[in-house]
């Protein structure tokens, strides 16, 4: 059964330049010190929302949004999602997007005919994944990250983004971001996200002292000009 776990009706800002409405899958294979979801990392069997009334929801609203978004936890997680999001192309013609940490190319692949766009989040250089829980030796991050970036390099007609949460402890030097962009197709949007430290999922974040808005808005620049890529921005909310 898919975990998803909660639902937010609508939402101005999570599907850009979409009206969308947002679930929100329980279960993730990492544990990010800055985690805001940690309700979510977990399933609980008594919280997921049964597929027919994800789909009665979206039904209900398929005249006043234009896209369905799932987010989380991790999405990529469930192999059922593919036909749930096949369901929601054919039924209601929406437009699909998706939330993932980019660590499954095989599943991110097969996701591809149904989406319209794609947040990936790349959290720091694969050396540094180990402190977010990954099981998978700095290696293995590298070719899967390195997969995903291919996958969606060749996909046409998908709007792709590449997101970073700014959380110094991870993100300490331009140097680091550098290797974080071998990740990132050229034709991608990226944005360096604002750190908040608070209901974050462990106890040293919350002690964490984020980069503030300038210090955010300088970094895009330098590494737009260092790196001639102009779609590198940063992203103060939320
Ligand atoms: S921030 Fe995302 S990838 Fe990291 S633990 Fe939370 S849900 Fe999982």
């Amino acid at each position: 059964m898919l975990p998803v776990v909660g639902h937010q009706q609508t939402s101005l800002i999570d599907f850009p330049g979409r009206i969308a409405t947002v679930f929100f899958f329980a279960g993730c294979d990492l544990r990010c010190p800055y985690c805001h979801n940690a309700s979510l990392l977990e399933v609980k069997k008594e919280d997921i929302i049964p597929r027919e009334k994800i789909l009665a929801e979206i039904e209900k609203r398929s005249k006043f949004i234009d896209g369905v978004s799932f987010s989380g936890g991790e999405t990529t997680l469930y192999e059922e999602l593919i036909g749930l999001m096949k369901e929601i192309r054919e039924r209601f013609g929406l437009d699909i997007k998706i939330d993932s940490n980019g660590l499954r190319p095989e599943f991110i692949e097969k996701t591809v005919p149904y989406l319209s766009h794609i947040a990936i989040d790349i959290k720091t250089s694969p050396d540094m994944y180990s402190k977010l829980g990954a099981k998978l030796d700095k290696e293995e991050v590298r070719t899967r990250l390195l997969a995903t970036k291919e996958i969606l390099e060749k996909a046409q007609g998908l709007r792709v983004e590449y997101r970073t949460t700014m959380y110094p402890p991870l993100v300490e030097s331009y140097e680091r971001i550098y290797k974080m962009m071998e990740f990132i197709p050229e034709n991608a949007e990226y944005y360096l996200q604002r750190f908040v430290n608070t209901s974050v999922l462990s106890p040293e974040a919350k002690n964490v002292t984020s980069y503030t808005i300038e210090q955010l808005e300088r970094m895009a620049l330098e590494i737009r000009r260092n790196t001639r890529r102009d779609k590198i921005f940063a992203r103060t909310y939320a």
